[in-house]
């Protein structure tokens, strides 16, 4: 049975390459059907923060990563919290003293800075001399009754070479003479990181060990470990650092590491799930996709896939993930609602990436604007000003024409759409074109018998109304589309960049549509060419 774990210390928020190790972890146990834990290791009592368990279990939950076996939930090798487990650690390590793998030392922390500092200055490598592994039994006696304050060392075999097969990296030596021999058991009594994770990793019937790279120096201590008490160490996966665009490690100074930080800018969990997968791992072979459910990720996920190299933190590919996330979702939910619409309906066109809508009855426009603009208004609704919401009918109309926008980042729909509600202003440049060959006097023109001809229009509800009589203009006045339609495009949005104008046209509706064709025309007076 594999069986996979996270073992977080709790810091107080979720750091992104701690939730990479839990979802390779959760993946790979699930992939193989076997079982995924939670353990939290808190032995270090100084950097214990109030609640920060509880907050991670929530974070867990809230992402998906559902666990057979941790705090909160029933399991044969309770506790799951370090800190409750403190007398079996004293056990262990107490074997190990009778074994020999193991020794007090009872240096005093002046002792320990004097001999680093001297191996400082000869320029030896820092670590511990072994002052203690060779007290007699009498002095180790002497001391104990004086109730001198003592750390339990780890005695590492130095002569020897630990090897072993990373599922990642491959074949992996140490000699053993370069490891310090680790405090395994605290002053304060407390076990460290070392020894309790070693206990708790065997007692826990842990199969596979899949962590971040910077516990890579670790490992050997770790097998050495096993080997003392005679347990037989469980494999080893060491995954890539994660990597900031400079390839300098990931670091709070360049960006946000934690998950929290994400959650709050407005990204979907089904996104951050999909893009902390691919730090690191790719399905590859002719696998183009990069949309991936947690479900379709643990059919997908597989440890030799995993890259050595470090994998780059790119906030870019996180906007493109959550965008089409959103996409997705919010086709599904369409195609879901929309029963009347052909069953093909939503078909992504693949050459632009768009959605097309195939109605089989015309009289269900009305009623697919209506649940389409729902779902708009439900994604957008936080970052819309309340004044906007006043005039339902011109906001739900605003929001398709800027559908592909808000899909891609909800926060800036207020942004987009500003022009519709607000007074606009612009260079008289904008009204003109060079390459499309509109001047000031073709702005003129086209702006003037736009102005009269749409004085008697009324069917601004539709558009393709709208696009029939601009059509007509166009031909009138025998000049080219965008010679009619930029500078009326210009002039209803004050804007380089909008949505067509017919749609704006739509939106706007008469009187603002002549409104802003007149002042249009009012600066054109006012400009000389
Ligand atoms: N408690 C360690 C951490 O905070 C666990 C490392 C390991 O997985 O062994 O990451």
């Amino acid at each position: 049975m594999i069986r996979t774990r996270f073992a977080p210390s709790p810091t107080g928020y979720l750091h992104v390459g701690g939730l990479r190790t839990a979802l390779y972890n959760y993946l790979y146990a699930k992939k193989h059907e076997g079982q995924f834990l939670l353990r939290i290791e808190d032995t270090d009592r100084k950097r214990f923060v109030e609640g920060a368990k509880e907050h991670l279990i929530e974070m867990l939950e809230w992402i998906g990563l559902d666990y057979d076996e941790g705090p909160n939930k029933e399991g044969p090798h309770a506790p799951y919290v370090q800190s409750e487990r403190n007398d079996l650690y004293k056990k262990y390590a107490e074997e190990l003293l009778e074994k020999k793998h193991a020794y007090r030392c009872f240096c005093t922390a002046d002792r320990l800075s004097e001999m680093r500092e001297h191996q400082e200055k000869s320029k030896k490598a820092p670590m511990y001399d072994r002052h203690c592994l060779y007290l007699s039994d009498e002095e180790t006696q002497k001391n104990l009754d004086a109730k001198t304050p003592f750390v339990i060392r780890q005695k590492i075999p130095s002569s020897e070479t630990v090897k072993y097969k990373d599922l990642i990296r491959g074949i992996i030596s140490f000699a053993a003479k370069t490891l310090d021999d680790q405090v395994l058991i605290k002053s304060d009594g407390f076990p460290t990181y070392h020894l309790a994770n070693v206990v708790d990793d065997h007692l826990m019937e842990i199969s596979h060990v899949i962590r971040g790279e910077e516990w890579l120096p670790s490992t050997p201590k770790h097998i050495l470990l096993y080997k003392a008490f005679g347990w037989t160490p469980p494999e080893f996966a060491h995954i890539p650092l994660l990597l900031n665009k400079d390839r300098t490690k990931l670091s709070k100074r360049q960006g946000d590491v934690s998950v929290e930080e994400y959650i709050k800018k407005g990204y979907g969990k089904e996104a951050i799930i999909n893009f902390i997968a691919f730090l690191g791992w790719h399905p590859g072979g002719s696998e183009e996709n990069e949309i991936f459910t947690l479900e379709e990720l643990v059919k997908h996920f597989s440890l030799e896939k995993v890259h050595k190299a470090g994998a780059i933190f790119d906030i870019e590919k996180l906007d493109w993930i959550n965008w089409q996330w959103n996409r997705r979702k919010y086709h599904t939910i369409l195609k879901d609602k929309a029963h009347y619409l052909d069953p093909n309906v939503i078909i992504e066109n693949p050459k632009k990436g768009e959605f097309v809508y195939k109605f089989n009855d015309p009289e269900n426009t009305e009623k697919f604007f209506k649940e389409r603009t729902d779902i708009l208004l439900e994604m957008c609704d936080e970052y819309l000003d309340e004044k906007y919401k006043k005039n339902p009918e011109k906001i739900r109309k605003a929001l398709v024409t800027i559908e592909e926008k808000i899909l891609r980042d909800p926060k800036s729909t207020q942004e987009y759409l500003k022009f519709y509600f607000d007074d606009i202003d612009y260079d008289n440049e904008l009204l003109t074109h060079e390459k499309m060959k509109v001047d000031y006097k073709t702005a003129r023109k086209s702006l003037n018998e736009i102005y009269e001809t749409f004085q008697n229009f009324d069917s601004f509800n539709d558009m393709d109304a709208i696009k029939n009589i601009l059509m007509k203009i166009v031909a009138k006045l025998e000049l080219k589309n965008g010679q009619v339609f930029w500078p009326l495009r210009a002039a209803l949005t004050g804007e380089k960049f909008s949505p067509g104008v017919f749609e704006v046209a739509w939106v706007l509706g008469k009187d603002d549509f002549l409104k802003r064709t007149k002042q249009a025309l009012d600066r054109l007076e006012n400009t000389k060419q």
